[in-house]
């Protein structure tokens, strides 16, 4: 048995918990202190000197990509394949328990997941049909108040009757709700875990089974887990002492969806006899980097308290660019990834780290403009595009008729003459009768009420799902997808679309039907789901990890909240403004703001060599334009740690005083940056950058009609404004 190459590389405190006895323990560490690396190694020291089977082994990690990553760590380590491990994210293994035990989960075997986009859909036709105003409930709240509901673990009949007609109404919603789910076999992602709890606490024969057969469960990022879920891993570990959690309470970013940071108090008082291990070496950054985070979160009051050190060397300053407006900032970092990349650093060494999803898209736009490769996490997935939902709608119907979200979503498209008057006398028997949009729109056809044409047209509608599913019995499962996108007629309907939006939709439909192809059924099957649901549930939980070629070198996109646990050597923290970062609905609200700095804590502390903050002194955003100041936590950070970047023109100086300023103005020969000037086929632009002397003198401007543009001063008449 030859644990060497387990535990060789770890230091005295990580040995320590990776080769410690069986035993409930915590191990709080600040960022890049190796404690996914514990984890990982524990996992594999178990198994390789016999203390566990993988059998027996759980670990849960926050994302699909982390999960992934483990897995492949452990394989790595042990030499051997781990199918029968069971790692994976809480809302990932929750859905297993249901799908194994959907009976005694009182959920129908062809139970459809629903992603948020998809809950957000429901709850409007539900307020809807109990016409209720949307402006007076908005969707969003309602669902928000629903998940809240559910992450606490309390279900609408839990709820006491309030005086609160507010509280009242959202109550009457949230049993609506639940009725209409369970009449649907609906299941949110905020349910999988509710009831993922629910089926264990209820069945206890079940849960004696699992409790023996998980005699180890590793819990990473444990400072973001909810009440369900933390309360979910206590019965899993009931009476036992075998629950191991790696957390930072410094890197609790999601209290604002329901994470308990009490947990790591909970976990010390109702384990009585756990170890509590700290680590305080960083591996991953370099000193100035760590010293510039350790800073930032000093300014957090009731923090557990935690010094990390790095014996890596002082490294580059951070280096801080103010940029004129968003395009200039997404224009300076990708400039200074394709120097990197000439430089020979790989693109998927290079993230861009972001507060909001919406800031991408500059980013995207530079980096296609030169050709440069990227993948963005997270944003709108690809399962999450329209033409995709719509195709996966007429998949969720052959699999499960009651699927009422569905049945709305492609009764009518494409087009096929059933009009909105239809519609709600199938909407209106359903709620009267409590039958699915399906029965209803049975019903309505016996009833002989509606004219020849929309009983004809309604009757097509469900012979055409009947026909898709007979057909389908025996295809592959791709060749299913293909049959349903080609016989749905939502090819046509896009292949008749007007230019580049249709193509676009087509290309995706047939990327589709190849997603299909390559869908791996046996690694993801273990609970004797047909192929189309898993495929299905595949769709509603990947949380879009896998976008773009996998092999590719690409730089990296994402949130910051996205990018916990994972490292780059070059990191860009963009948009550092007030207002954006922190937000501005946390800057009065000092509970939220200290969630913020966490979120700025986790946002540095990724980056391994290099880190860039940039902030525009102009934005556009949500259409709106902006004039912000640059972020209190910019101020936060010791002057010496950092260097202001200006291009081109070499002025350097510390960020003593970061103050809300007006483009520079830097003189550079004829023309000043930020300069304003008119070109008479361009328009109005600014001057971004001045390159060469003479005749080779080339600026670069930011033309409010056409965009980025370089011109040579000699041959461009420019006037200045
Ligand atoms: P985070 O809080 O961001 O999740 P973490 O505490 O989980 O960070 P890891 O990701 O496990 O930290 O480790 C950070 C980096 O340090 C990784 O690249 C890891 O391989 C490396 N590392 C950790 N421990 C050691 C060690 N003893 N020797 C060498 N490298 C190490
Ligand atoms: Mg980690």
């Amino acid at each position: 048995m030859d644990v060497t190459s387990i535990i060789d590389s770890l230091n005295d405190a990580q040995r320590q918990a990776v080769t410690a006895p069986s035993q409930a323990m915590l191990i709080l560490a600040g960022a890049g202190s190796g404690k996914t690396r514990v984890l990982v190694h524990r996992i594999a020291w178990q198994i390789q000197v016999g203390a566990s089977h993988a059998h027996s082994i759980m670990a849960v990690t926050f994302t699909n990509k982390a999960a992934k990553e483990m897995r492949a760590r452990i394989e790595n380590l042990l030499n051997i394949p781990t199918q029968n491990l069971w790692i994976g994210t809480f809302h990932g293994i929750a859905h297993r328990l249901l799908r194994r035990h959907a009976a005694q989960a009182k959920l129908p075997e062809t139970f459809q997941v629903m992603d948020s986009g998809d809950q957000l859909r429901v709850i409007k036709r539900l307020l809807n049909s109990l016409n209720l105003d949307d402006s007076k409930w908005p969707p969003r709240e309602v669902q928000w108040f629903i998940n809240a509901q559910k992450d606490e673990g309390i279900r609408a009949r839990h709820m006491l009757e309030t005086n609160d007609l507010h509280q009242r109404q959202m109550l009457l919603v949230y049993k609506a709700y639940e009725e209409l789910c369970s009449r649907s076999g609906l299941v949110d992602f905020a349910e999988l875990l509710l009831r993922g709890h629910e089926l264990l606490r209820d069945n206890p024969d079940l849960l004696e089974f699992y409790q023996a057969r998980f005699r180890h469960i590793h819990v990473d990022e444990f400072q973001d887990t909810n009440t369900i879920q933390y309360a979910w891993l206590r019965l899993l570990t009931d009476g036992k002492d075998n629950l191991f959690v790696v957390g930072d309470d410094d890197q609790s970013i999601y209290g604002w969806r329901g994470a308990k940071i009490e947990n790591i108090y909970n976990f010390q008082k109702h384990y009585p006899n756990h170890q509590v291990i700290k680590l305080e070496q960083n591996y991953r950054s370099t000193g100035t980097i760590l010293k510039a985070a350790n800073k930032i979160i000093a300014n957090n009051a009731g923090r557990m308290g935690k010094e990390l050190w790095t014996d890596s060397g002082e490294g580059e300053p951070c280096a801080l660019y103010a940029a004129f407006n968003e395009q200039d900032e997404a224009y300076f970092v990708v400039e200074r990834i394709r120097a990197w990349v000439n430089e020979g650093g790989l693109r998927s060494d290079a993230a861009i780290l972001y507060r909001s999803n919406a800031q991408s898209r500059q980013f995207e736009e530079k980096l296609m403009a030169t050709a440069t490769p990227y993948r963005v996490y997270g944003g709108l997935r690809f399962f999450d595009r329209a033409e995709i939902k719509n195709a996966l709608a007429y998949l969720r119907l052959m699999s499960n008729r009651d699927d009422d979200a569905s049945f709305e979503r492609v009764i009518n498209t494409p087009t096929r003459g059933i009009g909105a008057k239809t519609i709600d006398d199938i909407r209106a028997i359903a709620r009267d009768q409590s039958l699915s949009l399906w029965a209803a729109a049975i019903v309505l056809i016996n009833q002989r009420t509606l004219s020849a044409r929309a009983t004809n047209a309604l009757i097509g509608f469900l012979e055409l799902i009947k026909a898709l599913s007979v057909q389908a019995v025996d295809l592959e499962l791709y060749e299913k997808v293909k049959r349903v996108v080609e016989n749905s007629g939502l090819m046509e309907l896009y292949q008749k679309e007007k230019m580049d939006k249709g193509e676009e939709k087509v290309e995706n439909l047939e990327e589709l039907v190849n997603a299909a192809r390559l869908f791996n059924f046996d690694q993801e099957n273990e609970e004797g789901m047909s192929e189309l649901d898993l495929f299905l549930t595949h769709a509603a939980l990947e949380s879009g990890d896998n976008q773009g070629d996998d092999f590719e070198d690409c730089v990296q996109l994402m949130t910051i909240h996205s990018a916990k646990g994972l490292e780059f050597k070059l990191v860009f923290l963009v948009g550092m403004e007030e207002g954006l970062f922190p937000s501005q609905q946390s800057v009065d609200d000092i509970a939220r703001l200290e969630e913020e700095r966490r979120l700025c804590y986790v946002g540095m502390t990724r980056a391994m060599k290099q880190l860039y903050l940039t902030y525009a002194e102009s934005r556009r955003l949500y259409g709106r334009e902006s004039y912000p100041r640059p972020s209190r936590f910019l101020r936060e950070i010791p002057a010496e740690l950092i260097q202001e970047v200006r291009l081109r023109a070499t002025v350097s100086r510390p960020a003593t005083s970061i103050q809300p300023k007006n483009p520079p103005s830097i003189s550079t020969g004829s023309y000043q940056l930020g300069q304003r000037v008119h070109h008479d086929k361009f328009g109005e632009g600014v001057v971004l950058q001045i390159e060469g002397s003479g005749a080779q003198e080339r600026v670069q401007i930011n033309f409010k009609q056409v965009g980025v543009k370089w011109l040579m001063l000699a041959y461009a008449k420019l006037d200045v404004l």
